[in-house]
């Protein structure tokens, strides 16, 4: 994560202990999550709500639920699959890596999922359909990474504002043949603040997504993809512990469930078509001020590490950016079909 830019916004801790209780009680779960954990086994683990995995097996239709040491699948044979591990915050959904919240937990023998990872993240996957007023969009904006002063990462093949720029630009001329409208925050290499980006995307009304490409560094090891969305109020930034300013709403909050059914349908794409030149980090969830600002369903992409020898030669390389691309644009499609009234799974094996 090139974290200089990336930054968290400011804690807003009176108003979020103010909102704290309200927040819970009321705004967590979208009412159609909601149904759904009305229709489920809610047990009290630690103080904490979680749902049992064999009620989730019934209320998804799940025809095989099957225990293996720590690792339960949950199964529709060639359609659906759901792999959990006992103590991990690791869910495999149809091969696509997420991250809980919360690790998963056993009351008794059953294992059960945190109510707030079962409403955030696994009922919006599994029913993407009911996300509300999601698919009458037909504008995309694009947002590569960084510019100008800010470079970003770098290594001795480029820099990441230029490799983000390139990814957008490819993406962009496949999405206008495909007939979609997409505005771009930048289209050269200069420098733009994060308020700057957040401001031209809500300057347009219209139902749009926002899409932010960017790549990585990190340790020489570190490789692979990872996607990121908004924490929803109650979850907090990758990688820390709750704090209480994550309880507070964020403007893009409104788009929770599209946010992680968007994340899920590129993350899954952009994986199948990188196939074995990359690695599976996972969906997760932060606080970057362009996921908490932006009012449309929005998602931030890491294509890769610039700091790992074999992925910085791949992503200097013309063919692996047109993949990304090429990924990206295939799931804007396929999570508009999604969406419709019959739509499926938003990961499609
Ligand atoms: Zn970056």
């Amino acid at each position: 994560m090139c974290r200089i830019l990336h930054t968290i916004e400011k804690r807003r801790w009176t108003r979020a202990i103010l909102q704290v209780v309200c927040v819970c009680v009321l705004c967590v779960f979208a009412p159609d999550a909601r149904a759904a954990v009305g229709a489920l086994d809610v047990v009290k683990i630690e103080g904490r709500d979680f749902v049992s995995v064999a009620s989730i097996k019934k209320f998804y239709g799940f025809t095989t639920i099957s225990r293996k040491g720590n690792s339960v699948i949950l199964e529709i044979p060639k359609k659906r699959r759901m792999t959990l591990m006992i103590g991990s915050r690791e869910c495999l959904m149809n091969e696509v890596k997420f991250v809980f919240t919360h690790p998963v937990m056993l009351s008794g023998d059953t294992a059960c999922i945190s109510r707030i990872d079962f409403a955030k993240l696994v009922d919006p996957v599994l029913r993407p359909r009911f996300i509300k007023n999601a698919e009458n969009f037909g504008t995309i904006i694009l947002d590569p990474g960084h510019g100008g002063v800010d470079a970003g990462a770098t290594n001795s093949l480029g820099t990441e504002a230029v490799y983000n720029l390139k990814v957008a630009a490819m993406t962009k001329l496949m999405l206008e043949k495909r007939g979609f409208k997409v505005v771009m925050t930048r289209e050269s290499d200069r420098y733009l603040s994060l308020q700057e980006r957040v401001n031209l995307a809500n300057a347009r009304t219209e139902n749009s997504l926002f899409i932010s490409i960017h790549f990585n560094a990190g340790g020489s090891e570190a490789r692979g993809i990872e996607t990121f969305t908004l924490s929803p109020a109650g979850v907090s930034h990758y990688g820390r512990d709750t704090i209480a300013s994550d309880y507070t709403e964020r403007a893009g909050n409104e788009h929770d469930s599209a946010n992680v059914a968007l994340a899920t349908a590129v993350h899954g794409s952009v994986l199948r078509r990188l196939g074995t030149n990359t690695f599976d980090r996972g969906i997760k969830r932060a606080r970057f001020s362009v996921l908490s600002g932006v009012k449309h369903p929005a998602i931030l992409f890491e294509g890769g590490f610039m700091s790992h020898q074999r992925e910085a030669r791949l992503i200097h390389n013309e063919r692996y950016q047109k993949a990304i691309a090429g990924g990206i644009v295939d799931a804007i499609a396929k999570y508009r079909n999604a969406l419709k009234p019959t739509g499926a799974v938003a990961v499609p094996r």
